[in-house]
């Protein structure tokens, strides 16, 4: 894991950086495909993601190299073949795991994050889930056990293959003549996201489009049906760690209410967005019907409070930075405790920005509890070591956490007018 966590230090300032080129670009062409608080969802998102990953908490119901102590029948022994055999293996996986996650309900539950977003642009590439919570994904890699590849090449090129699909979340680029042939390009993958009937789940590939014209899920984008983005049953909220939970807890809830006992238990397995009869009736669930005119999610925002969730999640992103930088230091215990301050923190402010009232509680009681360690350890995960009064910083950070709850809750919310809600 700690050499993840290495991985990411590089990538995070590298994507973060990307994501700025193209606000940048769409300013200059007068042609802007963000909004503040969508982008900082966005990237909170891509936050809880990889401190998730990067603390390994997953359950591992099949491993891969399990699978290929069994399964391996050859062994290539080219090394260049190796990898090309490995990366399209992958991207099977890749594939038919995309394609579970967009047709069964449970499996929705932990893909919806991703296309969550009613914006298309780089920064919604990073809505990854942290819900993906059991290890099957090596049952997808059999192919590889199968032929030999190496436990090792997979590690290295699985995060490698997740990278190279972020490039492709733009509106900037347009048709890429013969390459469209080959590999996923920014117009397939705008339909990938759009919600338009003649769009919805289609081109499930990762890196090669190759796979959705074999198996009939390949769909071109189209002059007349301008892709519309996000999902049916929109997550109306910024919290990425709510919307990651949120299908999951509409199939409990109807499990449970339905009384039919074979619905109970079928929910699970069902096609994404089956409901049993009755529960259907008697609670409705609000469905987008035209998709070409539906309300997007803006809750009443201001400059100051888009402001202020920029530094929120500026402080956040240092703060994780510093907890890859100094990973191996601070060791598992430490980790958790460091990750849950993360969480607790992209909770509260992304909770602030939908502008619910109990938001300040959670500001508050994360900064006592931020100051409270502060105090304790007399340092912050060891960060004086590496900056001279460095935990004095973090310090102040929580208690303008504190006063900023206080302040967006109280004080300006009773001055907003109306027409500053956009
Ligand atoms: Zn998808
Ligand atoms: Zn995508």
């Amino acid at each position: 894991m700690e050499s993840y966590a290495i991985a990411l230090l590089y990538a995070t300032p590298f994507f973060i950086g990307l994501v700025l080129v193209e606000i940048l670009y769409g300013r200059f062409v007068k042609n802007q495909k963000h909004n503040v608080m969508d982008t900082v969802s966005s990237l909170s998102s891509g936050l809880t993601n990889v401190v998730k990953d990067s603390l390994g908490l997953v359950l591992i119901l099949v491993s891969y190299p399990f699978l290929l102590e069994h399964l391996a029948l050859v062994e290539i022994n080219s090394t260049w073949l190796v990898w090309v055999v490995a990366f399209i293996a992958l991207d099977f996986a890749g594939y038919w795991n995309h394609r579970l996650s967009h047709h069964i309900n449970f499996f929705w539950n932990q893909h919806v994050i991703h296309h969550s977003s009613e914006e298309f642009n780089l920064a919604c590439a990073l809505r990854q889930p942290i819900s993906n919570l059991l290890g099957y994904y090596a049952l997808l890699l059999i192919p590889a056990a199968l032929l030999g590849v190496p436990e090792k090449v997979i590690a290295i090129l699985a995060p490698i293959h997740l990278f190279a699909q972020f490039w492709y979340h733009t509106q900037h680029i347009g048709k890429m003549g013969w390459l469209e042939y080959v590999i996923v390009t920014p117009s397939q993958h705008r339909v990938h996201h759009a919600i338009n009937k003649e769009y919805i789940d289609k081109n499930l590939g990762q890196i090669f489009c190759v796979w959705d014209r074999m198996f009939g899920t390949f769909q071109e984008e189209l002059d007349e049906v301008p892709p519309q983005y996000g999902v049916l049953k929109p997550a109306e909220t910024w919290n990425p760690i709510i919307i990651n939970f949120q299908h999951l807890w509409r199939l409990m809830q109807d499990a449970w209410r339905t009384r039919n006992y074979w619905d109970k238990m079928r929910i699970w397995f069902m096609p994404t967005g089956w409901r049993p009869k009755d529960v259907k009736i008697k609670y409705p669930v609000k469905i987008i019907e035209n998709v070409y005119n539906f309300k997007k999610y803006q809750p009443e925002t201001s400059t100051a409070l888009k402001g202020y969730a920029l530094f929120q999640l500026i402080m956040t992103t240092m703060l994780m930075l510093f907890m890859f930088y100094n990973y191996s230091e601070i060791g598992f215990d430490g980790l958790l405790l460091f990750g849950a301050y993360i969480f607790v923190g992209i909770y509260g402010y992304t909770t602030l920005m939908d502008r619910k009232s109990y938001a300040v509680w959670i500001e508050i009681i994360r900064g006592v509890a931020g100051l409270a360690l502060i105090y304790m350890t007399n340092d912050w995960f060891g960060l004086d070591g590496f900056l001279p009064l460095g935990s004095y910083w973090v310090a102040v950070y929580f208690l303008i956490t504190i006063f900023g709850g206080i302040y967006f809750t109280f004080f300006e919310k009773s001055l907003i007018s109306p027409d500053l809600a956009s």
